[in-house]
């Protein structure tokens, strides 16, 4: 069931951008996200994904719709359209293609890892973006650098640390561990240039499509540099051994990069840290004695 201002105003919405007339027949939960009810509006012109939430959510949404068009007008990878972004009394919701998942396709990990190179080979000439975005519920600063490194401890490290400060999750141990890591950064992580990334590549941000392809969802873009983006695949688990040897027979990677993975993720475990508590302090305390 929708919040009931929310129909009509779809209804009006989506017949004006399809230009005949829409009747909604069902909505069905769809399962698997973290922060936005998901549904999948059935209508007599076929089925479009619908996620929504409380009005305060808006900019989130409108970040995500600029983030799936910047990913899809990569043309690398298939990505759901958005119709689009508004709001509704106290809601406010996104409106997209439905992913109709197909069957798995025997080359699926394969082509995804050579298509993620692909998408990795738009650049830029700095890191960072035009706008700042969300990663979850929380913030993403896109500040511009000139440099990964800068950008890597301020937009990223160090916008968390200061965040998990403030809501009282950090000890002066945990600050001392990432100033000796921060001194260290240059001499660990070696020089890629900007890559658009989808920037939340975990198993669950991507679909099959209808065509046995991957379809990636849910993003936090920017220009970063690539082994964050792998890094984060193996986040929880990882994803199968030919979608990493595709990816670098594709566009190989510098030597070490399956080391420094947890260097990488703690930007995400420094996210998890922020969003659901201390149970994340533990990696992140391995990790820093690892490499400060
Ligand atoms: P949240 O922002 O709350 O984490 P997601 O964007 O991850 O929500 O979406 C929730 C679930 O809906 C995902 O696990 C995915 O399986 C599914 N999903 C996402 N986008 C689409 C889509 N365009 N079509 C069909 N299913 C989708």
């Amino acid at each position: 069931m929708l919040p009931g201002h929310l129909e009509p105003t779809l209804v009006d919405l989506l017949g004006k951008i399809l230009g005949r007339s829409v009747s909604i027949l069902k909505c069905s939960p769809v399962r698997g996200g973290c922060i936005h009810h998901a549904t999948e509006l059935k209508t007599g012109q076929g089925s479009f994904f619908l996620k929504y939430n409380r009005i305060e959510e808006l900019a989130n949404f409108q970040a995500e719709a600029r983030g799936l068009r910047l990913l899809e007008s990569a043309g690398a990878l298939k990505v759901p359209q958005v119709l689009l972004v508004s709001d509704s009394g106290s809601h406010a919701f996104i409106l997209m293609e439905f992913i109709l998942p197909g069957p798995h396709s025997d080359d699926f990990w394969t082509t995804f890892g050579h298509s993620l190179a692909n998408l990795h080979w738009n650049t830029s000439s700095r890191y960072g973006l035009d706008h700042d975005n969300f990663i979850g519920r929380l913030s993403q600063s896109n500040t511009w650098h000139n440099n990964w490194i800068s950008f890597f401890i301020e937009e990223r490290m160090g916008a968390q640390l200061k965040l998990a400060k403030q809501k009282g999750l950090t000890s002066s141990n945990l600050h001392t561990a990432f100033e000796a890591l921060f001194k260290r950064l240059p001499n660990l992580i070696p020089d890629e240039p900007p890559s658009l990334l989808h920037g939340d590549l975990w198993s669950g941000n991507f679909l099959v499509g209808p065509k046995g392809e991957a379809c990636i969802v849910d993003p936090a873009v920017y220009y970063g540099h690539r082994e964050a983006e792998l890094a984060f695949t193996r986040l929880f688990g990882g994803f199968e051994p030919q979608f990493y040897s595709s990816y670098m027979n594709a566009w190989p990677l510098k030597e070490g990069w399956e080391e420094r993975v947890g260097l990488f993720n703690l930007y995400p475990l420094m996210v998890h840290l922020n969003l659901f508590g201390k149970g994340y302090l533990r990696e992140i305390y391995d990790i820093l004695s690892k490499f400060s």
